[in-house]
């Protein structure tokens, strides 16, 4: 069964530092994930925009 879901990274736009790991369904691509999230790199919080990950990484819990 093919899954929907992908493993997407935030990125610090800053540092570029992957500091956040979520999962989002495929199909909800018309917008990039944008959120003002703490980087502990930056020290403080700034934007971080969405990159993509392959789809098996071990972050992924396979479900069942
Ligand atoms: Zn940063």
């Amino acid at each position: 069964m093919a899954s929907d879901r992908v493993v997407i990274s935030l990125n610090c736009t800053v540092c570029k530092n992957k500091n956040y790991y979520q999962q989002r369904s495929q199909k909800k691509k018309e917008f990039k994930v944008e959120v003002k999230k703490f980087c502990k790199k930056c020290g403080k919080s700034v934007l971080h925009k969405e990159g993509k990950l392959a789809k098996n990484t071990n972050i992924v819990k396979k479900g069942r």
